[in-house]
């Protein structure tokens, strides 16, 4: 078992920070290429996410990652303190998005749950979102 947290600020350049930092956590657990790149984007997406719509683009908000390792299993979340999603349920439906203006497809979770094995979000509005995605390395 390994485990590791980190935090940073909801600005934009810290999203390839994000990616980079669970990307190269994992590393240790000798995931393949394709492992890492499925891991970079649903971390991407979730990082944006709390940037975008947990935030409103607010640069001083707080993002926490976790990142746990158990035999063949990363555990990966991703967490913010911002605005919160009033249904879960709708928000991860496919092309839902509360900013159509702003050209979001709608597409994060969807991504998200594609390239992961296992996602589960859990969110208060006005106290924030977590989510939780698991990937194996087999
Ligand atoms: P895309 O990811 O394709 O750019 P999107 O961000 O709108 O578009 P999703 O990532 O699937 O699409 O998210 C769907 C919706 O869920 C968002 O439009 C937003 O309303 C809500 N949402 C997602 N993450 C958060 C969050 N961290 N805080 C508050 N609301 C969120
Ligand atoms: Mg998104």
């Amino acid at each position: 078992m390994n485990k590791m947290k980190t935090e940073f600020l909801s600005k934009s350049e810290n999203e390839s920070f994000a990616r980079v930092c669970v990307a190269s956590f994992v590393t240790q657990l000798e995931p393949t290429m394709e492992d890492i790149d499925d891991i970079k984007t649903a971390v991407s997406e979730a990082v944006t996410n709390c940037i975008v719509h947990g935030y409103g683009s607010d640069e001083k908000g707080k993002i926490v990652i976790e990142c746990t390792l158990k035999e063949n299993k990363a555990v990966i979340s991703v967490e913010d303190f911002g605005r919160g999603i009033e249904d879960i349920q709708q928000a991860m439906e496919p092309l839902f998005t509360t900013q159509p203006e702003e050209e979001r497809s709608g597409m994060g979770f969807t991504v998200m749950e594609t390239f992961m094995d296992g996602i589960k979000v859990t969110s208060q509005v006005g106290k924030g979102t977590k989510v939780v995605m698991t990937k194996e390395i087999v």
